[in-house]
C-alpha cells in the first residue's frame, strides 16, 4: 500500500496532525502521493557562500535563496511571550547582517553560540535600510546538511514559514519518507508507454527530483515527470474527443447542391485561396462522415474565414438544413450579416439578423421564418441563444471570435435541434499549436494560414513620445489623403479612472490637433446607443479619427481606415496588439500601425514591441507572447483555463513534450481503448485520482 503512496499525511513520520493541518491548508497536500508529488521549485548550489557585502544588490534583484558563512556577534530577545523576538547580529567581515526569529527563540537560543561559525541559508531582505535574513536554516559547517551539493528548494507559503516549516522540513520529511519505503513506487504510467518513450521509472524519477545526483539525471527525471502531466491531459481529452465522435450522431451531410454551385459560379467574388480550400475540405469532410463536426477554425485576422464559413453554411442549407452565425457584438453581427446578404445577392437566400435591439416586428416574421423552414442563415448576437428562437431544421452553428462566448452559452445549442447541429468555432487570435493542443484538445482544428493575395502587410512602427510632432504630420497626411485614422488607448480594469482620463484628454487633444476633422469617441463607460452611434460615425465617413479604447478589437471593418496609433503601447500584451493592427489594412491602400511609448522601457518591453514590428504573422506573434508571458494570459484560454493544475510541466516551453505525449497518448488509446488491460490498472487509478480533482471543463460546445 505504501508503494503507491495513499498514506494520509499525518502518519507519515515527521509530520503530524498539526503540521498535516498545514500542509493541506496552505499547499493542498493530503497524502505521502501528494508529498512526492511536490516538487522543487529550483535547486541551489549549496557550495555558493555569498559575501554579506554583496547581498545588497541580491535584495535588490530579488534573490530567492542564499547561502552566507560567519559568526553571531550578539544575540537579543525583545519581547516576552508571544511577541518574543530573538535577533542575531551575524557578521563575515565583509558587513553585518540581523538575523530574526518570531518563533521559538529559546530552542533557537539556546542551540547557537555568539563567536562559532555557521552558514546560513535563507532569503536576503532588507528592513529599515538594514540588511535582514528571518528564519534562516542554520547548519555547522561541518554538518551533514552542509555538504550537500544540490539542495531542493520548495514552493512554501508565508504561514508555513511562520510555523517553523522551511524547506529543509519538507526536504527532510521526504527523504525520510522515501527511504522508509520497503519497495519501490509503483509506476503510474503504462508500461508500454515507459518503454515506448525511454521514461526514467517513477520510483527512480521521484528520488531524483527531490535529491539530485546530477544534470543529467535531473534532466531525465524532469522530463518523465513533465511527460507524465502532459500525458494525463493528453489521455482525458483524446478519450471524450473519441467517445463522444463515437456516441454522439451528427447531422449527415453529404451533398453539394444549387446553394453551393450557384454561390461558385455567381457570387465567388474572387480564387479562393488555398488554405480556404483546404479548411473547406476538412468540414465537407467533418459534416458528410455522419459524425458531429465541433471544428475550431484559426486564421489571422482578414485571412479570409467569413467565406469559409458561408460555404460551411451553404453545404448544410444543400442537405436541408438552417445555420446561424454568432457574433459577440451588435456591430459584428451587424457587419457579417451586411457582408453575407451582400454576397449572396444574387441567388435569393433568406438571410436575417437577430441581435437585442431587434423590433418586435421583425422579430415575429424571424420566429416565423425560422420554424417554417423558410429562413435560411440567421445571423445574430447571443440573442439567437435564447429560448424563444427555435429552428425549423438547425444543421450548423458558427460561432466568430470564439473566446467571447463562454462554454456555457455554447452548450446551449444543444438544446436547439434534436440531434446537436454541426459547431463551428473561428477565432481571430492565433493560439500556438501546442497550446491548442491542450487547451482545445477536445476540438478539431483547422487553420487558415495564408492570406488572399495582394495583401499589404501594415508597416510597423515603434515611436516615442518625444517624436509626437512628426506623427501627428503623418497622421494629417493620411487625413488629407481622404483615410481614416484610429487612435487606441489601452484600458486595464485597475487604472479604470485613470484610463478614461487619458482617452478623454486624447479625445480633446485630437479634436484641436486635427481639426477641421471630426473625432468620434467610443469606450467601455459609454451607454451602447451612444456607443453605436459613435462608431457610426467613424464607419460612414462623417467622422476622420476614432479616439478609442479596446472596444474596438473584435471585428470594426472600415477598409478605409489606413493607419492606427496606439497608445502607450508597452502596456498591451502582444497578441491584443495583434488584433488591434488587424483593424487597419483591410482594403487597397497603404497601412500604418505606430506603436507610442514612454522613452524610458525596459529593454524586454522593447524587445516585445520589436516583435511587433518585425512581423505580422499572428502565429509567430502569438508564440512568442506565450514564451514571454506564460499561457495564463494568452488570450483566448484564460477564460477555459488549463485543464490540470501543472505541477512541473510549462505548456509554454515544453511544446515538444506535448507532441510526444499526444502520441504516445494515441498508441495507448488504440491499444486500450477504455483503459482496462491489467498491465495498466496502475496509471488507470492515478489518472482518474488526478481527475478528480478538476473540474469538468472540456464540454465545450
Ligand atoms: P477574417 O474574418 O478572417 O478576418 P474576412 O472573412 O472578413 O476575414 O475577410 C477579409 C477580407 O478579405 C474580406 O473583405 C473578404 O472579402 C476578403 N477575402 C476573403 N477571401 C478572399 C480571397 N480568397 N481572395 C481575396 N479576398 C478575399
Ligand atoms: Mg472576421
Amino acid at each position: 500500500m505504501l508503494a503507491t503512496g495513499r498514506c494520509i499525511l499525518k502518519y507519515v513520520k515527521g509530520i503530524g496532525p498539526q503540521r498535516a493541518q498545514l500542509l493541506s491548508s496552505e499547499l493542498g497536500l493530503e497524502t505521502a502521493f501528494d508529498l512526492l508529488r511536490h516538487y522543487p521549485v529550483s535547486y541551489i548550489d549549496r557550495s555558493a557562500v555569498r559575501s554579506l557585502r554583496s547581498l545588497h544588490d541580491a535584495v535588490a534583484a530579488d534573490v530567492a535563496m542564499v547561502q552566507v558563512k560567519g559568526r553571531f556577534i550578539s544575540f537579543n530577545v525583545i519581547g516576552e511571550g508571544a511577541k518574543m523576538r530573538l535577533t542575531g547580529l551575524f557578521s563575515d567581515g565583509s558587513a553585518t547582517m540581523e538575523v530574526v526569529w518570531f518563533k521559538g527563540c529559546r530552542a533557537v537560543r539556546n542551540r547557537l553560540r555568539a563567536g562559532e561559525e555557521y552558514i546560513l541559508f535563507g532569503k536576503p531582505g532588507k528592513f529599515n535600510g538594514t540588511l535582514q535574513m528571518v528564519h534562516p536554516e542554520v547548519d555547522a559547517p561541518d554538518s551533514v546538511a552542509a555538504a550537500e551539493t544540490v539542495r531542493a528548494v520548495y514552493p512554501l507559503t508565508e504561514k508555513l514559514r511562520r510555523h517553523n516549516i522551511t524547506s529543509r522540513t519538507i526536504h527532510t520529511i521526504i527523504l525520510q519518507f522515501l527511504s522508509s519505503l520497503r519497495m519501490p513506487l509503483r509506476d503510474t504510467m503504462p508500461p508500454s508507454t515507459v518503454a515506448a518513450c525511454h521514461l526514467m521509472d517513477l520510483d527512480t524519477a521521484i528520488r531524483i527530483i527531490h535529491n539530485p545526483s546530477g544534470p543529467d539525471a535531473l534532466a531525465k527525471a524532469r522530463f518523465r515527470l513533465k511527460f507524465e502531466e502532459l500525458f494525463y491531459i493528453q489521455v482525458d481529452m483524446l478519450r471524450r474527443s473519441r467517445k463522444r465522435k463515437a456516441a454522439t450522431q451528427g447531422y449527415i451531410m453529404p451533398r453539394i447542391g444549387k446553394w453551393f454551385n450557384d454561390f461558385y459560379s455567381l457570387c465567388l467574388p474572387f480564387e479562393l485561396t488555398e488554405a480556404q480550400k483546404r479548411v473547406i475540405k476538412e468540414i465537407r469532410a467533418d459534416i458528410a462522415g455522419g459524425r458531429q463536426m465541433n471544428r475550431l477554425v484559426q486564421g489571422d485576422v482578414g485571412s479570409g474565414k467569413t467565406l469559409v464559413a458561408l460555404m460551411a453554411m451553404l453545404l448544410a442549407l444543400d442537405n436541408g438544413y438552417q445555420a446561424c452565425l454568432m457574433a459577440p457584438t451588435e456591430i459584428l453581427a451587424g457587419q457579417h450579416y451586411e457582408t453575407i446578404r451582400s454576397i449572396v445577392a444574387k441567388i435569393g437566400l433568406n438571410v436575417r439578423l437577430l441581435t437585442g435591439s431587434t423590433k418586435a416586428k421583425d422579430r415575429r416574421l424571424i420566429d416565423d421564418e425560422l420554424r417554417d423552414g423558410s429562413l435560411h442563415i440567421l445571423v445574430g448576437t447571443h440573442a439567437v441563444l435564447e429560448d424563444r428562437v427555435e429552428f425549423h431544421r438547425l444543421g450548423l452553428a458558427v460561432i466568430d471570435e470564439q473566446h467571447r462566448f463562454g462554454v456555457a452559452q455554447r452548450a446551449r445549442l444543444w438544446s436547439k435541434s434534436a440531434v446537436p447541429p454541426h459547431v463551428l468555432v473561428m477565432t481571430a487570435t492565433p493560439i500556438p499549436r501546442t497550446l491548442a493542443m491542450t487547451v482545445y484538445g477536445d476540438l478539431d482544428v483547422s487553420v487558415i494560414d495564408e492570406l488572399p493575395p495582394g495583401r499589404k502587410p501594415v508597416a510597423t512602427v515603434l515611436r516615442y513620445d518625444d517624436q509626437r510632432v512628426k506623427v501627428r504630420d503623418a497622421v494629417r497626411r493620411q487625413l488629407d489623403q481622404g483615410h481614416q485614422v484610429y487612435i487606441v488607448y489601452p484600458l486595464v480594469k485597475e487604472n479604470e479612472k485613470l484610463d478614461l482620463r487619458s482617452v478623454e484628454e486624447g479625445f480633446a487633444d485630437a479634436e484641436v490637433a486635427y481639426a477641421p476633422y471630426k473625432v468620434a469617441l467610443v469606450h467601455g463607460q459609454l451607454k451602447p446607443a451612444v456607443k453605436d452611434e459613435q462608431m457610426e460615425r467613424f464607419a460612414s465617413g462623417e467622422a476622420s479619427v476614432l479616439v478609442a479604447t479596446t472596444v474596438i478589437e473584435v471585428g470594426v471593418n472600415v477598409p478605409n481606415a489606413t493607419t492606427m496609433i496606439i497608445e502607450n503601447a508597452e502596456r498591451f500584451g502582444l497578441s491584443q496588439l495583434h488584433q488591434l493592427r488587424g483593424r487597419v489594412g483591410r482594403g487597397a491602400d497603404r497601412s500604418y500601425c505606430v506603436l507610442m511609448s514612454k522613452h524610458q522601457i525596459s529593454s524586454d518591453t522593447r524587445k516585445r514591441l520589436e516583435i511587433m514590428t518585425s512581423t505580422t504573422d499572428g502565429f509567430v506573434i502569438a508564440e512568442a507572447d506565450m514564451q514571454m508571458r506564460g499561457p495564463g494570459d494568452i488570450e483566448g484560454t484564460a477564460q477555459s483555463g488549463l485543464p490540470f493544475d501543472l505541477k512541473i510541466a510549462d505548456i509554454a516551453r515544453d511544446g515538444q513534450i506535448i507532441q510526444l505525449a499526444r502520441k504516445a497518448a494515441e498508441a495507448l488509446l488504440d491499444a486500450d481503448p477504455d483503459i482496462v488491460a491489467p498491465e495498466n490498472a496502475t496509471f488507470a487509478a492515478a489518472l482518474a485520482g488526478t481527475l478528480q480533482r478538476t473540474v469538468d471543463w472540456s464540454r465545450i460546445s
